[in-house]
Order: C-alpha cells, then sequence, then structure tokens
C-alpha cells in the first residue's frame, strides 16, 4: 500500500485515541527545536539549539550557515527531546513539521529529516505552517485558551493581525506594508551599536532610558489594520545621523525606550481597534518579539481599559521553537488538515491573502 494511503487509515485510528503524542521539529530560521508533546498542550520535551551565538559574528543569520549547523545538530537533538521525554521513537503518533515560510535551505533540513523518520517508522507527515506554529504557542501556555481570538503575530519577517476562528482557520486582516516589527527593533539596535540580535538587547537598554524622543508617526495608513515600520527605522537613523554629524552624544538608552514606545503603540491601537471591529475579547501575542515584556504589559493594560484580554506565551516560547509545531501539528491531526505524503516540499513564502 503506499504510504499516504496507509497515513490516512492511520489517522482514522490516532483521532480516536485518548493520548497523542506528537513529535514537533522547527528549522525555519537559526533555531533547531525537537519537542514531543501530548495532546496538543502538555510538552514531554521541548530541545531547542539555538545558533545565535554563531549567527552573531555576521551581524544577522546567514542563510548557508544556518542550514549547515542545523545538519550538524538536528539527530542529536532529535535524540535528546526522546531522552528527556523518556519515550521511543515507537511511540511517537505522528511527526509534525515547519514546512514553511522561513529560509528555504534551513527549512529543507527539518522536512527531509520529518520525512525520514515518518517513512522509516511509518507515522503520519503533517505539514505545519511556521505562523500557525507560532499562534499554538499560546495553547501550551494556556490550557484553558481555545479560539476564536485575534491574534498579533509579531517576529522577525512578520508583522500581522489575525482572526482566529478555528485551530486550523485563520484570516489575516491587517499586515506589515514594508518592514516587519522585528526587522525594525533588528536595525534600530544596529544603528546604536547594540549588534545581533536586537529585540531583547533594545528591550534591555530602554529600562534606563526615558520616552523623551517623539519619532513622527506614519498617518497614511491610520484609518487600516496595516502596519508600516520602515518610517520609524529611518527616523531613528536620521537622529543619530544628525546628532553624530553636529558632534553631539546620543542618548543610546532613551533612543531604544522612545523607539520601544512607538512601536508599542502602534501595535496596540492597530490591534485593540481590530478586536473591537471583530468583536473578539481575547488578543493573543505570537512571534519573536512577543517575548518584549514592555509591548506586551502595554498592550495588556491598554485590553483592560477596553475589557480585553491580551495573552502572551513565556519568553521561552515566543522565539522558534517544536513545541508549537507540535501543538499544531496536534490540531491539524485532529481536523485532518496537513496529512503530506513523501513529496512534502518547503516553502520560503507563504500568502495569507
Ligand atoms: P522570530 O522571527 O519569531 O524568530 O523572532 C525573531 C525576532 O524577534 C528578531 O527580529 C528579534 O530581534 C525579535 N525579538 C526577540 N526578542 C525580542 C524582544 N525581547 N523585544 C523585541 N524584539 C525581540
Ligand atoms: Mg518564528
Amino acid at each position: 500500500m503506499r504510504y499516504i494511503d496507509e497515513m490516512t487509515k492511520e489517522v482514522d485510528k490516532i483521532v480516536n485515541k485518548k493520548e497523542c503524542i506528537i513529535l514537533g521539529i522547527e528549522s525555519s530560521c537559526d533555531e533547531t527545536g525537537i519537542a514531543i508533546v501530548k495532546n496538543g498542550r502538555e510538552i514531554l520535551s521541548n530541545v531547542v539549539s539555538s545558533q545565535i551565538d554563531i549567527h552573531t559574528k555576521f551581524g544577522g543569520v546567514v542563510p548557508e550557515v544556518a542550514s549547515r549547523n542545523h545538519i550538524a545538530c538536528i539527530n542529536n537533538i532529535f535524540n535528546q527531546a526522546l531522552k528527556e521525554a523518556n519515550i521511543s521513537k515507537e511511540e511517537i503518533d505522528a511527526i509534525a513539521v515547519t514546512y514553511g515560510a522561513g529560509l528555504i535551505g534551513a527549512l529543507f533540513v527539518g522536512v527531509n529529516f520529518a520525512k525520514s523518520l515518518a517513512y522509516t517508522l511509518k507515522k503520519p507527515l503533517i505539514a505545519v505552517n511556521h505562523i500557525q506554529g507560532h499562534i499554538a504557542s499560546n495553547y501550551i501556555a494556556f490550557p484553558e485558551l481555545k479560539p476564536p481570538f485575534m491574534c498579533l503575530l509579531v517576529s522577525g519577517a512578520h508583522t500581522s493581525i489575525f482572526k482566529v476562528d478555528d485551530y486550523t482557520k485563520f484570516t489575516q486582516v491587517g499586515q506589515s506594508v514594508d518592514d516587519a516589527v522585528g526587522e525594525a527593533f533588528d536595525k534600530v539596535a544596529r544603528v546604536v551599536g547594540l549588534g545581533y540580535p536586537g529585540g531583547p538587547k533594545v528591550e534591555k537598554l530602554a529600562l534606563s532610558g526615558k520616552e523623551n524622543i517623539c519619532f513622527k508617526r506614519q498617518n497614511s495608513l491610520k484609518h487600516s489594520y496595516n502596519f508600516t515600520f520602515s518610517g520609524i527605522k529611518t527616523a531613528v537613523i536620521n537622529y543619530v545621523q544628525n546628532a553624530q554629524s553636529r558632534k553631539e552624544e546620543i542618548n543610546k538608552a532613551d533612543i531604544c525606550a522612545s523607539f520601544q514606545h512607538y512601536v508599542a503603540k502602534e501595535l496596540c491601537d492597530k490591534a485593540l481597534r481590530a478586536c473591537e471591529e471583530y468583536n473578539q475579547k481575547t488578543l493573543v501575542i505570537a512571534g519573536g518579539v512577543s517575548a518584549n515584556r514592555y509591548i506586551f504589559n502595554y498592550l495588556k493594560n491598554e485590553g483592560e481599559k477596553l475589557g480585553i484580554k491580551v495573552f502572551a506565551p513565556p519568553v521561552s516560547l515566543c522565539t522558534d521553537n517544536g513545541a508549537m509545531i507540535a501543538s499544531c501539528g496536534y490540531y491539524n491531526l485532529m481536523s485532518k488538515v496537513g496529512l503530506s505524503d513523501i513529496d512534502l516540499t518547503a516553502k520560503a513564502s507563504i500568502n495569507y491573502n
């Protein structure tokens, strides 16, 4: 029998089981993550190998270097995940893997590893959209959380507002028309000399700064749910260059605090307005930038005033990891979505419109 026919039957059996163990594989950027998750919500193991130290010396992620490092460590990460969960590979019910979006070479490492495992172990292979994986990180963090809700997705490549209708259905209601918010954080960090990865460094330095620099707000997208971050990025660059040409000293902490405040307000205004328009009382934040506690607290406080509850996962689940992919894979499997044949391929980009 063909692999896919056999697996279609297998999925029918798995959805009726009381306990479902999913292996989640993530390799879309510079983190190799493999996790084992029970029933979509309970982490049995979640091993992440980050390449931050390797890419720091280049000032950003070098795609080819990322792929090579995924190859070098993925098997060890897999064995460690099994060991920490204290289960054998035969006890896994299905294998979920990020197939996109991300760096194509990096994605291929995870996808091919997942395909080999799925084929040799005769387990269903579930394709997971990386963005949907980030949303699912909140299911692990908040056992009571159920769709529908609004989601603000903020990462190094995306800034979007989604209406999450169900575990496997979501609609994009707004997105950045230029830079992603994480990209803006990384650029600002570079301009003030903080290095890579910028987000956490900007957040840390902003703690000792004042929000006293008024970066002019862009009004062109005021009434839509779309974002623009190229303007604030340029405003910070110009601010620093002007000060340097006048031989004035810049206060890096104030720049970080003022930039971060600008971003928080921009994200907050649109995300909360979208909650109101779509009549949702829950806003979930996801993606690498959701690790920023200033942005989270800003949204939480503003949300409270409108009766909107704001959730963000703990920092360890905000950045890329295998657990969120396993959780999403579980819900895909239960809805019989994403079951893939052995010719599954990676996709660098996925369009949500
Ligand atoms: P992701 O694309 O989901 O892997 O997230 C990576 C992006 O999140 C990078 O642009 C980081 O600079 C950004 N990021 C990570 N932590 C923080 C933080 N604490 N504050 C702001 N941005 C962050
Ligand atoms: Mg990510």
